[in-house]
């Protein structure tokens, strides 16, 4: 990468000051090397959150006086690609996935396992996000809808022929948005049978 002289500064203050905001970009400071010419102060665009944006500057505070020379890298800003560094690994992702299938369905349990098998740990929140997309995708929505208990009761609203097979005797379902509400009342005929027999029911 090829640097050019932008601008002097007299003094170190008003260097890094103008440094974070060069030419309307946001920089961020990402190393500091001690050359012999001086200390040399690197940022890199951090404009756009989330890309990788490959524009860099950096100070260099002269080793034999108090000047600050400001240089910047021949090179385009690019605020289109995603930073390789959101998310979880794709390999990562895959052993979290067998140790998911074999019981360890928490954060803590994952984070406790990869520790165990030397395994970079990704943030717990990153956790937590990849295993509501791998419940969703293994089992389905985590709410089921009314609608899908409504038809559910009316399926199992036949009464079977087999007396220990249960069978749903009423329903109730409130479909509002605000207030829902469902009640079954779910028996089999020989329960039905005991409820002749018995004194309290
Ligand atoms: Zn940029």
């Amino acid at each position: 990468l090829l640097y050019e002289k932008v601008k002097v500064f007299s003094d170190g203050k008003c260097a890094e000051e103008e440094a974070v905001k060069y030419n309307n970009f946001k920089w961020t400071c990402r190393k500091i090397n001690d050359t012999e010419q001086g200390t040399k102060k690197y940022y890199k665009c951090s404009f756009k959150r989330g890309s990788n944006c490959p524009a860099k500057i950096y100070l260099l505070f002269h080793a034999s006086n108090f000047e600050v020379t400001l240089f910047q890298a021949i090179i385009q800003h690019d605020h289109t690609t995603e930073s390789q560094q959101t998310g979880i690994p794709i390999e990562v992702k895959n052993v979290i996935i067998e140790l998911f299938q074999n019981g360890y369905t928490t954060q803590k349990s994952i984070l406790y396992e990869l520790d165990k098998l030397k395994i970079m740990q990704p943030k717990a929140s990153q956790i937590s996000s990849f295993l509501v997309t791998l419940r969703k995708k293994l089992y389905g929505p985590a709410q089921i809808s009314l609608n899908y208990i409504k038809k559910w009761c009316i399926e199992k609203s036949i009464i079977p022929n087999d007396p220990d097979e249960c069978f749903v005797a009423n329903y109730y379902i409130k479909d509002d948005d605000a207030d829902p509400l469902f009640r079954l009342f779910v028996t089999t005929k020989n329960l039905m049978k005991n409820c002749l027999n018995s004194n309290h029911v």
